[in-house]
């Protein structure tokens, strides 16, 4: 019988990041598996610890010096033994913390504590009644040291008893009046006779009780089938059933009407794409497709298919999409075509939301997943099918510990399950592209939009020749003509300002002093609300000052373009148009992105102003203007990926735009009009754009000819810092191979973040097989100075060069 836990415990740090061993107390011996959440003894604390294996013997020669374990969090396990796998890899293939890619994998209730409870569920079952001893509840924690917690486990697994989640105050399930009966069928048909044929209501309401058998139903529910809360007292007061409070799960979608759907007669071009991807779904073997198609090509349909075909084999799908693609409309698509089947992972979701999903998830109610980043982690045991739609986009990259990225492990996961990947992009991202014509990914096409609708007609404006022209406005002549134009016409505009590396600023004009965030260094960003200076990176806030600080001049003012001012600057130009805004300060409220959106399909306003978030997902047949009002900042980034985000960038908002029958027309501004990304963009030729990219990648040395890796050292000691990173480059040096390039040490192109002193290297190779073990040994040593404020971090493939 094992004896011995191994288990993960919570402190993430490089010398813990080890199964401990613990005794195991005798009542527990066949009760913990591996997956389990237990608490454990460490140095003078309690911990909670992940149970990793178990064991009969100690690998610990001493085992008299072993503690055991205290405290047992779950009945059945939280992790799946696939998910202990995954974890394994991780840890090794990116040098995480086992303890955080754990937490990363559940929902964040289930980091902390929170009671849990154990409900009966078969009455029938007479030795687990008599445990509740007539208690509605049994508390876990009197359970778990109980001489019957390897019985409740039994009863668990056998459905007889359920655990639920109760959590803190805050978040508190929400609950319902429902209803069950408290009679046997004989003797409710018994009643029915005894009531008598006049008492026709009762006698309906009876006979759905015997409907109901032994399961609850909320009595809004029972009420909908024609009987009155009058009819439901009484018999309550007979005795014949109770009336009670019912946990209901929070749906967020709730109150959204999901309209069904039926599967579309696939084009001839899906048709091909569609029959490549369920030949491997059935052959049952691991393939990754990456599927390129045009916005509005169909590729949603195709996932809606073969997702179908997964459930027909009786598998389980995921579907990733990025956070803000997340819409109603998005999730709509999905619950109209496989409806309760759906659990929807979000990050708007409450903590408590959240947990129901997962639970909905683990329990096997759901098994289509559609979720943003962390969704790959679905508990799903059983997954015939993942999709990757938007796969460029670098929101599936985590930037946090742990770091990973979803496609990594969407294929780990494709290769345990032996199914099919799917990656879907109209502008995949470059490496993975070069991928598919390598033969690593099998390329599956979708060239033309459905019904051959024309791509939208694509026009670059010059801001040069506007401001040569006299026009200093943020619109160009020709955008304001044609936003008029749509204003009387009734239809609608979308116009996009891109906020990567760009945010309104204040400058004096005398002077030119731009003020600075005291602790990072970046330039603060005006907020007109509050007319104040906030520091995006640190949260630091100062009032926006009357006069130049450094020369008093009173002419300081905000450069720059903020959404606010744009939204202010076309009110005048044009006052009777109505603007809905969105960007983060208009979307930070919970549901406020959905509301916006709704509000604009609606044709409640004529233009949609907004960042970046706009770009996608947006499906209105009455878009037929999108204007990008500047289309070349994100160039202007330090990174080697940044002609490749505009390219995307440009290309999926004008995919906005004529998505149904009207045509649609797209105006670009910007300073570069001969940029190969803005050129490329206006013909949606990714093919040329990825031509050229691959030329360049090349001669630079960038992926996919090279791998890169990010080494960072950050220290609130500017010279520690300095010193730490120009050592670890010469130990870099000396242990990685002769072909392999370091670029460093330089300071970070954001030198100051925090009040923290940042230094970076990146690492270019084709092959450096002891790239791993060499950075395991740097981040080892330099563990100790963790307290002196130093710390080391290391991100491969690196997405944020800054
Ligand atoms: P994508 O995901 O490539 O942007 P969608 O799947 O959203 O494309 O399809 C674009 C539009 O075409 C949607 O309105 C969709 O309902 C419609 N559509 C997709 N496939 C078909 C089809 N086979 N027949 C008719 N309409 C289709
Ligand atoms: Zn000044
Ligand atoms: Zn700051």
């Amino acid at each position: 019988m094992p004896s011995i836990a191994k288990v993960i415990v919570d402190t993430p740090a490089m010398t813990v990041d080890r199964p401990f061993d613990y005794l195991i107390p005798q009542q527990w011996q066949t009760v913990i598996q591996p997956g389990m959440r237990v608490a454990v003894p460490f140095g003078p604390r309690q911990l909670l610890g992940f149970v990793v294996a178990v064991a009969d013997v100690s690998d610990v020669t001493d085992i008299t010096k072993l503690k055991s374990v205290t405290e047992l969090f779950d009945v059945r396990p939280v992790l799946t033994p696939e998910m202990l796998a995954l974890g394994e890899w991780m840890a090794q293939d990116s040098l995480n913390f086992r303890i955080s890619i754990f937490q990363t994998m559940l929902p964040n209730l289930m980091r902390g504590s929170y009671e849990k409870y154990v409900v009966l569920k078969n009455w029938e079952n007479t030795a687990a009644v008599a445990l509740f001893e007539g208690a509605e509840t049994l508390d876990w924690q009197t359970v778990q040291a109980s001489p019957h917690v390897h019985n409740v486990q039994k009863w668990v697994s056998e459905g007889d008893l359920a655990t639920v989640y109760r959590v803190s105050s805050k978040e508190t399930k929400k609950t319902k009046r429902a209803l069950k009966n408290c009679l046997t069928t004989a003797a409710l048909l018994a009643a029915v006779e005894a009531v008598g044929s006049k008492a026709k209501a009762q006698q309906k309401a009876l006979y759905q009780l015997i409907d109901l058998g032994e399961s609850e139903c909320f009595v809004d529910e029972f009420k909908q089938a024609g009987v009155s809360d009058t009819t439901i007292r009484t018999l309550e007061a007979k005795g014949y059933l109770t009336v009670f409070q019912k946990e209901v799960d929070r749906d967020p979608y709730a109150g959204v009407a999901f309209e069904p759907s039926e599967p579309l007669l696939l084009t001839a071009q899906q048709q091909q794409v569609y029959e490549r991807i369920y030949a491997v779904q059935q052959a049952g073997v691991t393939k990754t497709f990456l599927l390129h198609g045009v916005t509005g090509s169909g590729k949603t349909e195709i996932y809606l298919q073969t997702i179908a075909q997964a459930l027909a084999a009786g598998k389980q799908a995921i579907m990733l999409v990025p956070e803000i693609a997340l819409t109603p409309q998005m999730v709509n698509r999905f619950k109209g075509r496989f409806g309760e089947k759906v659990a929807v992972l979000h990050s708007a979701l409450s903590a408590g939301e959240r947990l129901d999903e997962w639970q909905k998830i683990e329990r096997q109610e759901a098994s289509i997943v559609v979720g943003a980043r962390s969704a790959i982690f679905a508990p799903l045991t059983n997954i015939g099918l993942i999709i990757i739609d938007e796969e460029h986009e670098a929101t599936y990259k985590q930037e946090d510990y742990p770091r990973y990225h979803a496609r990594d492990i969407a294929l780990w996961r494709a290769d345990y399950h032996n199914c099919p990947v799917v990656l879907g992009s109209a502008t995949p991202n470059v490496e993975s592209f070069a991928r598919a014509a390598k033969g690593v990914y099998e390329l599956v096409q979708l060239p033309e939009r459905i019904n051959q609708q024309p791509l939208p007609l694509v026009e670059v404006v010059d801001l040069k020749d506007e401001q040569r022209a006299g026009n200093n406005s943020s619109f160009s002549r020709v955008l304001l003509e044609k936003i008029k134009d749509r204003h009387q016409k009734g239809e609608q505009t979308v116009l996009m300002l891109n906020r990567r590396g760009f945010a309104s600023f204040v400058m004096c004009r005398d002077c030119g002093f731009v003020p600075e965030c005291p602790h990072c260094s970046i330039t603060l960003t005006y907020h007109k609300r509050g007319h104040q200076l906030k520091c995006h990176y640190c949260g630091h806030q100062a009032p926006m000052p009357p006069t130049c600080p450094s020369c008093q001049s009173p002419h300081i003012r905000q450069y720059g373009t903020g959404t606010q001012k744009i939204e202010e600057e076309l009110l005048e130009l044009l006052p009777s148009i109505r603007i809905i805004r969105m960007d983060v300060d208009t979307t930070t409220r919970k549901g406020s992105h959905e509301k916006l959106l709704r509000a604009f399909g609606n044709k409640e306003a004529d233009v949609l102003l907004g960042t970046q978030m706009i770009a996608k997902g947006l499906d209105f047949a009455n878009i037929t203007l999108v204007g990008v009002l500047n289309g070349d900042t994100a160039l202007n980034v330090p990174d080697f990926r940044a002609a490749e985000r505009t390219f995307q960038l440009l290309t999926q908002v004008s995919g906005r735009a004529g998505r149904h029958h009207l045509i649609g027309e797209v105006i670009v501004q910007t300073f570069n009009p001969d940029h190969y990304s803005i050129q490329l963009a206006k013909y949606q030729n990714y093919i040329g754009f990825y031509n050229h990219e691959m030329q360049l990648r090349k001669l630079t040395g960038y992926p996919p000819y090279y791998l890169t890796t990010l080494v960072q050292v950050s220290s609130t000691d500017e010279r520690k810092g300095e010193q730490t990173m120009a050592q670890i480059v010469q130990f870099l040096k000396r242990e990685l191979g002769e072909q392999t390039i370091l670029l460093g040490p330089t300071p970070a192109p954001i030198a100051k973040i925090n009040n923290r002193y940042r230094y970076q290297c990146l690492i270019k190779y084709k092959i450096e097989p002891a790239l791993r073990e060499t950075l395991r040994r740097v981040l080892e040593s330099y563990q100790k100075e963790i307290r002196n404020g130093l710390s080391v971090s290391i991100d491969f493939e690196p997405y944020m060069m800054m």
